[in-house]
C-alpha cells in the first residue's frame, strides 16, 4: 500500500514524509544539482534504491541551469531554478518515488532571489494548484538572531499560502558554498555550534506560522577537510530537541533538523544525528567528485578521442567516443553510484512512501 503518490511532494505530503523519516530513524539525501545530468542521476539512483529524495539548487546551480551565457545573472538564478523545478515536476512521478524540491543557502544579499522564486511559485500555484518548490532555505546565520528570525518569519508567512516550508540556519556551517557561508576557523569557534536557546526562540516564533526546518550547526563544515580537523558534536542536536520538548511540552524530537556539510562524515555521527531528528542530509562535494572522477577516467581511457576527430595515423573515426552522451553518462553513472551509498548510509533504501 503506498502512502503517497509518486512525484513532487509539498505541504501535507511533505510533512508526512518528514514524519516518516523521523519515526523510522532514516534521512533523505538532499543532492545539489546543476543540470539535467545531475537531476537525472539523482532520480535514477532514488528509483533503484526505492527511496524518496530531496533535489536542491544553490543560487549558482540555478544560474548554471539557465546557462552561464545569460547576461542577466539575477534573472538567470530565478529562471534556472524554475526550469529545473519544471523538469523535476515532469519526470519525478515517472521514476516512481517522492521528490522534495528545495533551494539551498540564501543569505541576505540573495533574499531577492528567494522572493523572485516565491513570485514564480505564486503564479505556478495559481495555474496548477501546487507550489513550484516544496521549500526554500534562508541562511541568515551571519546576521543577529533577532533579524535572522524576523526575516524568516516574513518569508514563511509568504510561503504558507503556497503550502511551502522554510529551512532556516542557526549557527554557522563552516566552509563556504557558492559564496554563501563562512571562512571562520573550522577548528575552534563557538559560532560553529548552534545554541539550543536560539533554537527555542526560532520554534516560538515560527511554529505558529507554518512548517519550518532547522539547519543546526554542530561542527559540520561544507566541503571535505583533512580528518581530525572537524569535531562533530551531534549532542547539540539532542540538547536542542530536549530544550524545546521540555519548555513547550511537546513530544520527543519536535524539531525537523537538517545536516549540512555531511560529505566525509563518520557514519556513526551520521546515525546519531538521525536519531536526534535529522531528516535531511545535504550532499554536494562527494557527488561533484564522483561525477568528475568518472569523466576524468573516461578521458584517460580515450585520450585520442579528445584530441582528434579522426586518428591521425590510421584514420579511425572517434565520433562514438567524443559524443558528449558517452562521457556525461559516465559522470551520471558514477554520481548515481555514490548516491547508492548515501541512501544506504542514511538508512533510506527501500523506504519510499510511494512504493511501500
Ligand atoms: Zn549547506
Amino acid at each position: 500500500m503506498s502512502v503517497l503518490k509518486p512525484g513532487v511532494v509539498y505541504g501535507e505530503s511533505y510533512q508526512t514524509l518528514v514524519e516518516s523519516c523521523k519515526k523510522g530513524a532514516y534521512a533523505l539525501p538532499a543532492v545539489n544539482v546543476v543540470g539535467t545530468n545531475s537531476v537525472n542521476a539523482v532520480l535514477e539512483s532514488a528509483a533503484r534504491n526505492k527511496s524518496d529524495v530531496i533535489i536542491q539548487l544553490s543560487n549558482g546551480g540555478a544560474q548554471f541551469f539557465a546557462g552561464q551565457g545569460m547576461t542577466d545573472g539575477a534573472a538567470a538564478k530565478v529562471l534556472g531554478a524554475v526550469s529545473a523545478a519544471q523538469h523535476v515536476h515532469l519526470l519525478a512521478e515517472h521514476y516512481g518515488v517522492c521528490v522534495v524540491l528545495h533551494t539551498d543557502h540564501a543569505n541576505k544579499k540573495l533574499i531577492p532571489w528567494v522572493e523572485g522564486l516565491i513570485d514564480a511559485g505564486k503564479a505556478h500555484y495559481a495555474a496548477h494548484g501546487r507550489p513550484l518548490f516544496s521549500s526554500h532555505m534562508l541562511d541568515l546565520s551571519e546576521d543577529p538572531l533577532e533579524e535572522n528570525l524576523a526575516l524568516c518569519a516574513k518569508a514563511l508567512k509568504d510561503m504558507v499560502p503556497l503550502e511551502m516550508s522554510l529551512e532556516i540556519e542557526l549557527g554557522v556551517t563552516g566552509g563556504e558554498e557558492d559564496g554563501v557561508g563562512s571562512d571562520e576557523d573550522v577548528t575552534d569557534n563557538a559560532k560553529l555550534y548552534t545554541q539550543p536557546e536560539h533554537v527555542l526562540a526560532a520554534y516560538d516564533l515560527l511554529a505558529p506560522i507554518g512548517h519550518f526546518s532547522v539547519a543546526a550547526s554542530f561542527g559540520n563544515v561544507h566541503g571535505v577537510y583533512k580528518p581530525g580537523n572537524v569535531q562533530l558534536r551531534p549532542e547539540i542536536l539532542r540538547d536542542s530537541q530536549a530544550l524545546v520538548a521540555e519548555a513547550r511540552g511537546t513530544a520527543g524530537n519536535p524539531l525537523d533538523l537538517v545536516f549540512h556539510g555531511g560529505s566525509g562524515s563518520e557514519k556513526e555521527k551520521i546515525h546519531q544525528a538521525i536519531d536526534y531528528g535529522v531528516f535531511k542530509m545535504n550532499i554536494d562535494t562527494d557527488t561533484q567528485f564522483a561525477f568528475a572522477t568518472a569523466v576524468g577516467s573516461y578521458k584517460d581511457q580515450n585520450p585520442k578521442a579528445f584530441a582528434h576527430q579522426i586518428d591521425p595515423e590510421d584514420g579511425t573515426p572517434y565520433k562514438k567516443q567524443y559524443d558528449p552522451r558517452k562521457w556525461l553518462r559516465a559522470g551520471e553513472v558514477s554520481m548515481a553510484a555514490r548516491l547508492d551509498e548515501a541512501f544506504a548510509d542514511l538508512r533510506a533504501s527501500g523506504k519510499s512512501l510511494a512504493l511501500n
